[in-house]
């Protein structure tokens, strides 16, 4: 870089404002269904969250439940501000009166975010106060969270439903946190209905009355614009950007940090204009960050996940792969490394030579064109996949395909044979059971070795016993985990035929998936099973 250049890309960096990131993963995105936090998952996504670079980690709502409440019994150190989230003091009572604010403030937190009624209507019917007693309501609370030396942000619930309904009232609950020092006013989007063009409008007039840099966006996802509903409130002028991991939250969630983050960073019409505190190395670990959340809430990763998803970057027709070999921008939007992803080129029965290649490529084997072995890997793709494989969605399983074709693959070692045994009968206490029990008998090297296990299933014994004692190679997979399983029936009647893929991750955070086909369940399972643990034995360098 030239000296030039360096005070210009300095100036540039002073020439752009301030954009601030509020992740509510641990509030909103707890009332997920199905999610469940335990104190240790608050911990561990909080500090992920402080190594992403948000600015505001909303850790939960002390006094709603005992996790939340235990998460803010003590200073948890960190980069950005940890807020912990409650209502406003209740309607007839002080502030010093009501114990939900007294725990509140009581909180180890560096913010407090109240939320408040910002709908005529709802002060009414739901609250059953009048629109002054709101008002004051505001006021106190705020007055009484910088009193404590908090920083003060207010969500103003329903706040564009309040303002088409009654713009005055709506603007009046906004303008009283602010002028009583809140830090941020949140205009919220509490239904999700609201769209892109209407946030901006009224974002725009809220920012006539209340400077920008006061005024943030809590967008939930009903219509599937929570992202683009934030953006337009920047566009209009709002300053910081409400939302969550992988657009966790209830209903359809809220507005996906993900893809806002990726795209702050990635897209130039943003990236120019404002600064966020994610770094470009923070970035790189996006991918790895999404699916870790996945990984703690047990759920698979959405493979069509802007972005950070498998398939983002991913491309099925030939002609399509010969181009994107020869100039990647031409069928990406962004690099995929940016954001930790990888391209890939699906190997499939559609494939052409060039999918092949540079998938080869991808794996680091990279071969002359017109190398024999390269067309014999082919037909080998085609040939099985014409019996059911599917490897555009078994990585690992077409890795080792292709790595034997070439001679690669160290022989570990010989499953002798196996057994898999269900049993249905009554136990002691005299109800029905059915228990599976598997027996694996294996050599490796020289040493013959038979385990046994009962698992939840055939296929779980099966998996427990393969893997229970592979003798000298045990150490190199005791970090192997399965995370998925699925199965398919192919051509349905008695000729049909199972696929199973596996998902399977280990310590370093890496996944691979791996296919089995058979016409039975169990085998195809095997097949599976076994590709997945020599595919961790070789990626871990044991020795042949
Ligand atoms: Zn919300």
């Amino acid at each position: 870089m030239t000296k030039s250049e360096k005070s210009n890309s300095a100036a540039e960096t002073s020439a752009r404002e301030r954009l601030y990131l509020f992740d509510t993963t641990l509030r909103d995105g707890a009332q997920t269904n199905g999610v469940d936090f335990t104190l240790a998952d608050k911990i561990e996504i909080a500090r992920m969250l402080d190594e992403l670079g948000v600015d505001y980690v909303e850790g939960g709502y002390p006094g709603a439940n005992p996790t939340d409440t235990n998460f803010f019994a003590e200073r948890r150190p960190m980069r950005g501000r940890l807020t912990a989230f409650g209502m406003t003091r209740r309607p007839g009572r002080s502030a010093s009166n009501d114990p939900g604010l007294v725990a509140l403030l009581d909180a180890e937190a560096d913010a407090i975010c109240f939320v408040a009624k910002s709908w005529d209507y709802h002060v009414r019917v739901a609250l059953e106060t009048t629109e002054e007693e709101n008002l004051a309501s505001i006021r106190d609370s705020v007055r009484a969270a910088k009193a404590k030396g908090r920083e003060v942000l207010l969500d103003c619930e329903h706040f564009f439903d309040g303002y088409k309904a009654n713009p005055a009232y709506a603007l009046a609950c906004a303008k009283v946190a602010h002028e009583e020092g809140a830090r941020w006013v949140v205009l919220c989007d509490t239904n999700g209905g609201t769209l892109p063009h209407e946030i901006e409008r009224i974002v725009g007039e809220v920012c006539k009355l209340i400077p920008g840099d006061c005024v943030g966006i809590h967008a939930h996802n009903d219509t599937e614009q929570a992202v683009a509903n934030s953006f337009a409130a920047v566009r209009a002028g709002a300053r910081q950007i409400q939302g969550t991991l992988n657009g966790l939250g209830e209903r359809c969630g809220n507005a996906n940090l993900v893809s806002i983050i990726a795209t702050l960073k990635l897209k130039p019409e943003y990236a120019a204009r404002f600064d966020i505190g994610v770094s470009d190395e923070a970035l790189s670990r996006l991918l790895p960050l999404s699916h870790r959340l996945d990984e703690l809430l047990n759920r698979a990763p959405d493979r069509h996940a802007p972005y950070v998803g498998e398939s983002a970057f991913a491309t099925k027709a030939g002609i399509h792969a010969s181009a994107i070999v020869k100039e990647p921008k031409t069928y990406e939007h962004v690099a995929p490394e940016r954001v930790g992803n990888k391209r890939k080129l699906l190997v499939s029965d559609q494939a052409g030579r060039s999918n092949v290649l540079a998938e080869l490529e991808r794996i680091g084997l990279s071969l002359p064109k017109d190398d024999a072995r390269v067309a014999r890997l082919l037909d080998e793709v085609k040939e099985r996949e014409a019996i059911g494989y599917a490897y555009e969605a078994a990585d690992a399983s077409f890795e080792l395909l292709a790595r034997r074709t070439f001679g690669q693959v160290p022989h570990y070692f010989d499953v002798e044979r196996f057994d898999v045994n269900v049993e249905q009968r009554i136990n002691a206490k005299g109800e029905r059971v059915t228990v599976s029990q598997a027996v694996v008998k294996l050599k490796v090297g020289s040493e013959e070795l038979i385990s046994v296990a009962e698992g939840m299933g055939p296929v779980n014994a099966l998996d427990l016993a393969l893997r229970k004692d592979l003798g000298k190679y045990q150490s190199f997979i005791t970090g192997l985990e399965l995370t998925d399983y699925r199965v398919r029936i192919l051509n349905g009647g008695t000729q049909a035929v199972t696929r199973v893929l596996i998902e399977s991750t280990d310590e370093t955070g890496d996944h691979w998936r791996t296919v089995g086909v058979s016409a039975n369940i169990i085998d195809a399972s095997f097949q599976a099973l076994m590709d997945s643990i020599v595919y961790k034995l070789m990626k871990s360098g044991a020795p042949a």
